[in-house]
């Protein structure tokens, strides 16, 4: 599908970078114009793909994450956020609501169901030892300018 406007940005697995990484995606989206809800979704949806990466994918080592924001025709945002990390043996089941792998750190295994509610799309791709990609779609609703 054509692309309309990208960007790219790559950080290393900090904690720190979640909010970075939510900024990034805030400053981009507004030439789309989203609503302030819109908005919120989608940061709160990124902001769960990169604390991923940071706490799964780099569990006890550190690594690059990055994200590609994309707008694409029909007010349609591409989200994709990219480790090199541990990966996901059983996705369909890392996906499951309440399933977590680190139910001792806090983790409430709501990580990918929130992701899913808040976007129209969600696609997982990990192969174990190699990384975790998650690509995530939202349409944006038209409204007058
Ligand atoms: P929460 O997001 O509610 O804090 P959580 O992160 O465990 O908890 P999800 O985000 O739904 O829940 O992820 C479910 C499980 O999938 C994780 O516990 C982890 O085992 C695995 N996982 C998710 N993302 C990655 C990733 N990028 N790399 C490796 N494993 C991952
Ligand atoms: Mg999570």
């Amino acid at each position: 599908m054509e692309i309309l406007n990208e960007i790219k940005f790559a950080m290393p697995s900090l904690s720190v970078n979640e909010s970075a990484a939510r900024a990034v995606v805030s400053s981009f989206l507004i030439q789309a114009d989203p609503t302030v809800e819109e908005l919120s979704d989608i940061r709160t949806a990124v902001s769960e793909a990169v604390t991923n990466a940071v706490v799964h994918a780099y569990r006890g080592t550190k690594g690059s994450i990055e994200l590609t924001v994309r707008l694409l025709p029909d007010r349609v945002i591409y989200i994709r956020v990219k480790d090199r990390g541990c990966g996901i043996k059983d996705i369909k089941q890392a996906m499951e609501p309440l399933f977590t792998t680190a139910p001792e750190e806090e983790r409430s295994g709501l990580g990918f169901s929130v992701m899913e509610s808040f976007m129209d799309r969600l696609t997982v791709r990990s192969v174990p030892g190699r990384g975790t990609t998650v690509t995530m779609r939202k349409r944006l609703t038209a409204h007058g300018d």
